[in-house]
């Protein structure tokens, strides 16, 4: 059984980005990713300016399917019907439907209290699209336990979520546990692994200040080993990765979906080591 390929990029906050994200885009192309996906920021005013403008990109210019993600909570049905109309004009028909992150200061709308109330309202307005949830092997934060977490997926999933991809892990067994407790709660659509490669030191801080992942010792080890070595913690920070996937891949996980952090090196590393064992592909020379 072959795994799909995806990558994940951000619109970027300056001039310099956007150019530099076009090159890496053009780049991502050439690796015939099965899609694309834009984050959107939920506290930006004009999704139209950012995620919808580099995904009418990836979509027109580059032809590459591609989905918008669509944090909820801090519109209301009328700006997400302008949203999925823009989408439609543009011939986008995929979005990730998205809660969002809470702003502690600021109070969310009412319309879409949770990511369900989105898919819901989508499914009703634009039935035709393809609607993506995200999944969190590890439970939500906001979440009581596992059961609660997956109980409330199988909404998401009721209500017409096609498939599923996950936050990011590094401990492959934690994303197996989940798996089977999708199976168990009757969720049988696609659950694609978020694999996020760590490649400079910058990155790692961040990601073990600011997450409740969890950090597997071989992962930390690498880490501290080396911290101060670029060059080494970038191999063996890609190492890990591909390590992770191979796995995955020979666990018939149903797709990878890389957050690329829009670098598109990193990628094609990824995807060279990576895309006989995804695709299943044996190579004539
Ligand atoms: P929900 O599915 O609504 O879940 C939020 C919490 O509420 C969970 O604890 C859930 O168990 C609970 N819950 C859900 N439904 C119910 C219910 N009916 N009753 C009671 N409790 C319920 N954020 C962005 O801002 N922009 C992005 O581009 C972005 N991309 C992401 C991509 C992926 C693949 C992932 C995994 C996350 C992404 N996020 C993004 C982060 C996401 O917005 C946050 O994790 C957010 O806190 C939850 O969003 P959600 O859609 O999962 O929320």
């Amino acid at each position: 059984m072959s795994s799909t390929l995806s990558f994940e990029v951000f619109p970027p906050n300056t001039q310099v980005g956007t150019e530099k994200l076009i090159t890496t885009l053009e780049e991502l192309q050439q690796l015939a990713p099965d899609f694309i996906s834009v984050t959107c920021s939920n506290n930006r005013q004009t999704i139209e300016e950012t995620t919808l403008r580099v995904a009418d990109y990836i979509h027109t210019e580059l032809q590459v399917p591609t989905i918008a993600h669509l944090p909820a909570a801090y519109l209301d049905q009328a700006q997400v019907q302008r949203l999925v109309t823009r989408l439609d004009q543009i011939g986008i028909h995929q979005i990730l439907a998205l809660r969002g992150d809470i702003i502690p200061e600021l109070p969310p709308k009412q319309d879409f209290t949770y990511a369900s109330d989105l898919i819901d309202y989508v499914k009703q307005q634009a039935p035709h699209f393809h609607i993506s949830g995200a999944c969190y092997p590890e439970t939500h934060p906001e979440s009581q336990n596992r059961i609660e977490d997956v109980k409330n997926l199988r909404r998401k999933v009721a209500g017409g979520c096609d498939q599923l991809i996950t936050q990011l892990f590094f401990d492959n067994e934690l994303f197996y546990q989940f798996q089977e407790s999708c199976d168990l709660a009757d969720i049988k659509v696609p659950i694609l692994a978020g694999i996020m490669p760590i490649v400079n030191r910058k990155q790692a801080l961040r990601l073990i200040k600011t997450t409740n992942t969890k950090l597997p010792r071989k992962f930390l080890a690498i880490l501290e080993k080396y911290e101060h070595d670029p060059i080494a913690l970038k191999e063996a920070g890609l190492a890990y990765a591909i390590d992770q996937i191979i796995d995955l891949a020979t666990q018939d996980v149903a797709g990878i979906h890389l957050y690329t952090m829009n670098n598109a090196e990193v990628a094609k590393h990824i995807y060279y080591n990576t895309k006989n064992v995804l695709k299943g592909q044996i190579e004539v020379r």
